[in-house]
């Protein structure tokens, strides 16, 4: 008998490990601790050991409700969320998520399993066959692919960096079904994980481009900040709120930049914005991108061409220029930004004239007083205005609640009326004002932060993910969704142009009861026809915390075509009067 084998007789078996659980240990060891996904071949053990090894996983009806709770998951917490999915379908379904989160800068990691590369490759065939890191590649901000089980450490490390540093995005990771299974000893396993170090590293601006803001800032005669959902991001809340109230500049929050300063603070332009936007000369965007929803910077909103100066703040130097001119790009980090302006407007800084000011005071003051009326009326059957008065009331009374919606025009009337009073209370359908958003944001924003969340929706907007309805059950998750039901997409009075028997096309059921779908997986559901029946059932649902889908029965005729931006929507010059 030889020494060596003598000697491996002796020994106790090396430990071994697996790709499952390097995958597992490489998310723990930076920190992850929940994975959203849909289980399925190949990755259902992943799932199963991950649950197993301690960390939530919180399994959807759907990917892209998946990926899209994992997308919100990274804006909340600025850590990556994690979305877990089957090969080529679930890939494909979680993609549009990971695109959304990309569009939105929230960080998130899309991974798959994948089929056999060498068939995929010769395109023979495989089960669920797709080329995914190409398919993903021009949808993300990064992707990657991991082929030894050795490289997993390393491919998740890359994947988290890319994820979070620099503007944030959506990162894919391709785990091919072969790589779960490969086994390696596990001291040389533990030995190849990656603890990331400084994932999203500071970036301090540049002195000089201080000072230039700054100097733009002095010379103004009536500054106006914008806050986008970048300052909300950043978690620099305190800063940001010190830099408005010292500069005493007004402000207009971006949808989700709403309750970084509470909507109530007397700098809030929010109420004056058209007159904002017009007839400033400096406008400082932290931030928050001159996109569509900002009219690019140009045009009739923003007043005479030329009449006023941009400074920018923003962590990705290639968004200075994307519209018009900026006159002070402000590279860096918001939380690095803000503090060296802070520190550089010194103590002897100058308010903005109070001719501008009040100006905007008058503006606000009159346009509040006429909202107030419009949401004093109690009509029966409700419209947006009387059924939002209501939820606005209930955000007050519990500010620290999370607030979700979509649709279109629940959405834009809800973010007029609902004021907001804390940072990230305000999930809503960011950029590419995409329906489909709701309950995946409702059921991230409820596992992440442990607060009651209001899913505000409309009925069209609801059908996209309404399926999670038995996901929140099935984890009783503290979710109140309040469906705005006015029978159809934009209205539920349109008719069918043909006058055959199918319905308008933008017609759902007439007065369905979509309060029964939640109470099939044991919620609770309620049919409200008043503003006091919606006020009763959204308190106990807030105050009791159970799974809970408040049918808001709207007037039909309540609504207008595409909400408030019906001038992106193309119509037909040769559709007669009285069709759509
Ligand atoms: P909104 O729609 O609210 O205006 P956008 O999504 O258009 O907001 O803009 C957000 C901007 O914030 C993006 O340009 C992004 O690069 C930037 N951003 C995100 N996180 C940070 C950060 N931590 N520091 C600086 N800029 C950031
Ligand atoms: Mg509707």
């Amino acid at each position: 008998m030889s020494a060596v084998l003598e000697k491996s007789v002796g020994e106790p078996e090396a430990e071994l490990t697996d790709g499952f659980h390097l995958v597992i240990d490489a998310l723990k060891l930076n920190g992850i601790k929940t994975i959203y996904g849909v289980p399925g071949i190949p990755i259902t053990d992943l799932g199963r050991l991950a649950q197993a090894a301690g960390m939530r996983v919180i399994s959807f009806r759907h990917e892209q409700n998946a990926g899209n709770a994992a997308a919100i998951a990274g804006f909340l917490t600025k850590s990556p969320g994690v979305c877990l999915t089957v090969s080529a379908p679930g890939f494909l379904n979680g993609l549009i998520a990971l695109a959304n989160a990309t569009t939105n800068c929230f960080p998130m990691i899309l991974i798959s399993g994948s089929s056999e590369r060498e068939i995929v490759d010769l395109q023979q065939g495989d089960y669920e066959e797709m080329d995914q890191l190409a398919v993903a590649k021009t949808l993300c901000k990064g992707a990657f692919r991991v082929l030894h089980a050795a490289d997993i450490g390393i491919g998740v490390a890359r994947a988290i960096r890319a994820a979070v540093s620099g503007r944030p995005g959506g990162v894919y990771l391709d785990l091919p079904a072969k790589l779960f299974g490969q086994v390696m000893e596990a001291e040389a396993g533990r030995r190849s994980l990656v603890k990331v170090i400084d994932p999203a590293p500071a970036q301090i601006p540049a002195p000089t481009a201080v000072e230039r803001a700054l100097d733009v800032l002095r010379g103004a005669k009536r500054p106006l900040i914008i806050l986008g959902k970048g300052a909300a991001y950043a978690q620099a809340d305190n800063d940001i709120r010190a830099l408005v109230e010292k500069s005493g500049i007004p402000y207009v929050p971006m949808s989700m930049a709403k309750g970084l300063l509470p909507d109530t603070h007397p700098q809030s332009a929010a109420a004056a914005r058209s007159t904002v936007l017009a007839d400033s000369d400096v406008v400082m965007m932290i931030g928050a991108r001159l996109n569509w929803l900002l009219s690019h910077g140009k045009g009739k909103q923003w007043g005479p061409p030329g009449s006023k100066k941009f400074i920018q703040i923003d962590i990705e130097p290639r968004e200075m220029d994307s519209n018009v001119e900026i006159a002070a790009p402000l590279v860096g980090d918001i939380g690095s930004c803000v503090a060296a302006l802070l520190r550089g407007m010194g103590d002897d800084w100058k308010q903005p004239p109070t001719e501008w000011t009040e100006a905007i005071r008058n503006k606000k003051d009159a346009n509040i007083a006429r909202m107030a009326s419009r949401l004093g009326k109690n009509s029966i059957p409700m419209d947006y205005h009387s059924a939002l008065r209501v939820l606005r009331d209930v955000i007050k009374e519990r500010p620290d609640a999370i607030l979700v919606n979509e649709g279109a025009n629940t959405l834009d009337q809800a973010r007029g009326v609902i004021d907001m009073y804390q940072p990230r209370k305000r999930l809503d359908v960011g950029t590419w004002g995409i329906m489909g958003i709701g309950m995946g944001f409702a059921i991230a924003a409820a596992i992440e932060t442990g607060k009651p969340v209001l899913a505000i929706e409309g009925d069209s907007a609801f059908g996209f993910s309404g399926m999670e309805v038995e996901t929140i059950c099935r984890y009783n998750l503290p979710v109140c969704i309040v469906v705005f039901n006015n029978d159809g997409i934009y209205r539920g009075t349109d008719v069918n142009l043909s006058g055959g028997a199918d319905a308008a096309t933008t017609g759902f059921v007439k007065g369905a009861r979509y309060d029964r779908m939640i109470e099939g997986f044991g919620g609770v559901g309620v049919n409200a026809t008043t503003p006091d029946e919606l006020k009763r059932a959204v308190d106990a649902a807030m105050d009791s915390g159970k799974p809970t889908l408040i049918n808001a029965v709207i007037d039909p005729a309540a609504g207008s075509e595409s909400g408030n931006i019906g001038n992106l929507n193309p119509k037909s010059a040769l559709t007669k009067k009285g069709g759509a």
